[in-house]
């Protein structure tokens, strides 16, 4: 039945099949990486318990809950509603550095492809799934994986320097890249991630041309034990770049919980005191870890959370919904979603002067609901 799903949970009546960034899950043999990834999409791939189960990345689409949306599907009796969504690989488990195995090259050509890591670290014991390649503290793998990145990038770094070193000889234009590419190889090679530092843009601009595995944002998942409780989140915040979100999970439940409708998941995590479920909580520091927004259009045929990067204008927006929509783009009218939720609708809410005229140099803030004027 495709009824408008209740407020608990999120729905995936409809998924946006464009989703906007690409998160890879990655983290030792055995830590849950492929449960995690499961509960996220709602796909089930194999899990097994023994190391390098996951050989091939498996691909899929992670739908970023919504409450607003979903209130405002409601009010607007929304034949369809449309989440946003991240694309998620979960990608082969990484070797311990100890293992001598290091990082393959196609596993790190993948790793830089992603936007942003999903890295999970595992805390949960049980006798059935070994745990001798990861080991059952959460801050050492943190430690560990940092490590491998840190190295990932210090090789690439130095090869590239070594090369605009000897340019910036005779050209004096390609110094300040050098200077840049130094720091970073020394920051780098003391074990620390490029995003523990602030850096100027045009530092950054040199960096990005490699895509640092460290520069990009990460998101930790600390795999807890059922009965485990927040105890390890501390410890792992502790030794990660400061900004970084960690949350505690239980992958286990929350991949039993993600197979329920919303309804009932909502009376399972009630009932274990898990509230919304910590996935929300990844799905949304991934986001926001993305520099992502979302912006809405709503009505009777679909309500639809639409993608931005922050700081894109009202014509940007627009063209996410039809190129036409930015090449005419006139004016937007605009109101929060919290407004048109609490007026009943869109129409409701112009009635009620809710909704404001914006041009084109507006900045498009988070749960804006937008209807655009164009003409091509
Ligand atoms: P990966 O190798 O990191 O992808 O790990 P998997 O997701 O394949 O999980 C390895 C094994 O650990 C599987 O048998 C899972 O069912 C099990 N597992 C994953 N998460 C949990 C958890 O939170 N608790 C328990 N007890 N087992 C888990």
């Amino acid at each position: 039945m495709h009824g408008t799903p209740p407020l608990a949970g999120w729905s995936v009546a409809t998924v946006s099949l464009r989703p906007m960034a690409k998160l890879g899950i990655l983290g030792l043999p055995n830590t849950g990486k492929t449960t995690v990834f499961n509960a996220l999409t709602r796909l089930s791939a194999p899990t097994a318990a023994h190391p390098f189960s996951t050989l091939e990345p498996n691909v899929g689409v992670a739908p970023v809950p919504d409450q607003l949306l979903e209130a405002a599907a409601e009010v607007e009796a929304s034949k369809k509603i449309v989440h946003a969504t991240l694309e998620l690989l979960d990608l082969p488990a990484m070797a311990r550095a100890s293992s001598g195995r290091g990082l393959a090259a196609q596993f790190l050509g993948r790793l830089r492809e992603m936007e942003g890591l999903i890295v999970v670290l595992r805390a949960f014991d049980d006798p059935a799934v070994p745990h001798e390649e990861s080991g059952l503290s959460p801050s050492d793998q943190a430690e560990e994986l940092l490590l491998e990145l840190a190295v990932a990038d210090a090789d690439v770094f130095e090869r590239r320097l070594e090369r605009i070193a000897k340019e910036a000889t005779a050209d004096a234009s390609k110094r300040p890249a050098a200077e840049a590419l130094t720091r970073a190889v020394h920051l780098l090679s003391s074990g620390a991630a490029l995003r523990s530092q602030q850096w100027d843009e045009e530092a950054l601009k040199v960096f990005r041309d490699s895509a640092p595995l460290t520069l990009k944002p990460a998101v930790w998942v600390v795999n807890v034990g059922e009965d485990d409780s927040e105890g390890h989140v501390d410890e792992v915040r502790a030794v990660v770049p400061p900004g970084d979100t960690v949350v505690a999970i239980s992958a286990r439940l929350e991949e039993e919980g993600a197979l329920l409708d919303p309804e009932d998941r909502g009376e399972l995590f009630e009932a274990l005191g898990l509230g919304e479920g910590a996935l929300v909580k990844v799905v949304k520091a991934a986001y926001d870890a993305l520099g992502l927004i979302s912006f809405y259009t709503v009505g009777p045929k679909e309500s639809h959370a639409w993608t931005v990067r922050r700081g894109a204008t009202a014509p940007e927006a627009a063209g996410k919904i039809h190129t036409d929509l930015q090449r005419g783009f006139i004016r937007a009218e605009v109101a929060s979603m919290e407004a048109v939720i609490a007026s009943g609708g869109w129409d409701q809410a112009k009635r009620e002067n809710r909704v404001r005229i914006e041009g084109k140099d507006y900045l498009v803030g988070e749960g804006d609901v937008i209807v655009v004027r164009f003409s091509v």
